[in-house]
Protein backbone atom coordinates (compact mmCIF):
# COMPACT_ATOMS: atom_id res chain seq x y z
CA UNK A 1 0.00 0.00 0.00
CA UNK A 2 1.07 3.51 -0.40
CA UNK A 3 2.65 4.92 2.30
CA UNK A 4 0.28 7.81 4.22
CA UNK A 5 2.40 8.90 6.90
CA UNK A 6 6.01 10.41 6.10
CA UNK A 7 6.06 9.54 2.69
CA UNK A 8 2.57 10.15 1.13
CA UNK A 9 2.43 8.27 -2.28
CA UNK A 10 5.01 5.83 -2.26
CA UNK A 11 4.96 2.05 -2.25
CA UNK A 12 5.85 0.40 1.56
CA UNK A 13 5.31 -2.80 2.88
CA UNK A 14 4.34 -1.63 6.70
CA UNK A 15 1.14 0.41 5.03
CA UNK A 16 -2.40 -1.38 6.17
CA UNK A 17 -5.51 0.07 5.69
CA UNK A 18 -4.81 0.60 10.19
CA UNK A 19 -1.75 2.78 9.01
CA UNK A 20 1.68 2.08 8.93
CA UNK A 21 2.43 -1.12 10.96
CA UNK A 22 5.90 -0.53 11.55
CA UNK A 23 6.76 0.29 15.55
CA UNK A 24 6.16 3.79 16.35
CA UNK A 25 3.55 4.21 13.88
CA UNK A 26 6.35 5.82 11.35
CA UNK A 27 9.77 5.69 9.64
CA UNK A 28 12.65 7.30 11.93
CA UNK A 29 14.96 9.15 10.40
CA UNK A 30 18.39 8.34 9.58
CA UNK A 31 21.30 8.37 11.96
CA UNK A 32 25.09 10.20 11.27
CA UNK A 33 26.32 6.69 9.66
CA UNK A 34 24.07 6.95 6.93
CA UNK A 35 24.94 10.09 5.68
CA UNK A 36 26.27 10.11 1.89
CA UNK A 37 24.34 6.85 1.37
CA UNK A 38 21.93 6.95 -1.98
CA UNK A 39 19.23 5.44 -0.45
CA UNK A 40 18.13 8.70 2.01
CA UNK A 41 15.50 10.67 0.97
CA UNK A 42 13.41 13.87 2.26
CA UNK A 43 10.34 13.55 4.16
CA UNK A 44 8.09 15.17 6.06
CA UNK A 45 10.01 14.86 8.80
CA UNK A 46 13.27 14.81 7.87
CA UNK A 47 15.90 12.21 6.21
CA UNK A 48 14.94 9.27 6.17
CA UNK A 49 15.98 5.34 4.44
CA UNK A 50 13.89 4.16 1.46
CA UNK A 51 14.82 1.02 2.42
CA UNK A 52 14.49 0.49 5.47
CA UNK A 53 12.51 2.07 8.48
CA UNK A 54 14.68 2.06 11.45
CA UNK A 55 18.58 2.85 10.48
CA UNK A 56 19.61 2.89 13.90
CA UNK A 57 18.75 -1.12 13.81
CA UNK A 58 20.68 -1.36 10.44
CA UNK A 59 24.07 -0.15 12.32
CA UNK A 60 24.00 -1.41 15.24
CA UNK A 61 25.55 -4.72 14.76
CA UNK A 62 28.38 -3.33 11.66
CA UNK A 63 27.59 -1.77 8.31
CA UNK A 64 24.16 -1.26 6.80
CA UNK A 65 23.64 -3.99 4.32
CA UNK A 66 22.00 -2.04 2.47
CA UNK A 67 24.50 1.44 2.08
CA UNK A 68 25.96 2.45 -0.97
CA UNK A 69 28.68 4.44 0.48
CA UNK A 70 30.02 1.76 2.83
CA UNK A 71 31.02 -1.90 2.11
CA UNK A 72 32.46 -4.52 4.14
CA UNK A 73 36.09 -4.99 3.61
CA UNK A 74 36.69 -8.66 3.46
CA UNK A 75 40.47 -8.89 4.13
CA UNK A 76 41.93 -12.06 2.33
CA UNK A 77 45.30 -12.98 4.02
CA UNK A 78 48.29 -14.47 2.05
CA UNK A 79 48.03 -18.13 2.57
CA UNK A 80 51.84 -19.72 2.07
CA UNK A 81 51.04 -22.98 0.32
CA UNK A 82 53.63 -25.32 0.61
CA UNK A 83 54.07 -26.86 -3.29
CA UNK A 84 55.44 -29.75 -1.65
CA UNK A 85 52.34 -30.87 0.41
CA UNK A 86 50.03 -29.27 -2.24
CA UNK A 87 51.31 -31.55 -4.80
CA UNK A 88 50.99 -34.78 -2.13
CA UNK A 89 47.46 -33.38 -0.99
CA UNK A 90 46.25 -33.16 -4.99
CA UNK A 91 47.17 -36.70 -5.64
CA UNK A 92 45.37 -37.99 -2.02
CA UNK A 93 48.74 -38.62 -0.55
CA UNK A 94 49.12 -41.86 -2.33
CA UNK A 95 53.03 -42.93 -2.83
CA UNK A 96 53.88 -44.31 -6.12
S1 LIG B 1 20.39 1.86 3.34
FE1 LIG B 1 21.35 1.73 5.38
S2 LIG B 1 22.94 3.34 5.34
FE2 LIG B 1 21.53 3.76 3.64
S3 LIG B 1 20.05 5.21 4.51
FE3 LIG B 1 19.21 3.13 4.73
S4 LIG B 1 19.80 2.49 6.80
FE4 LIG B 1 21.09 4.23 6.24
Amino acid sequence: MQCQTVLPGTECTFMSKNGCVFPGGSCQNIVEDCEGCEKIVESSIGKVCSVYPAPAKKWANGICNFATHAKIEIKVEDVKVNPLKASKKASGGKKK
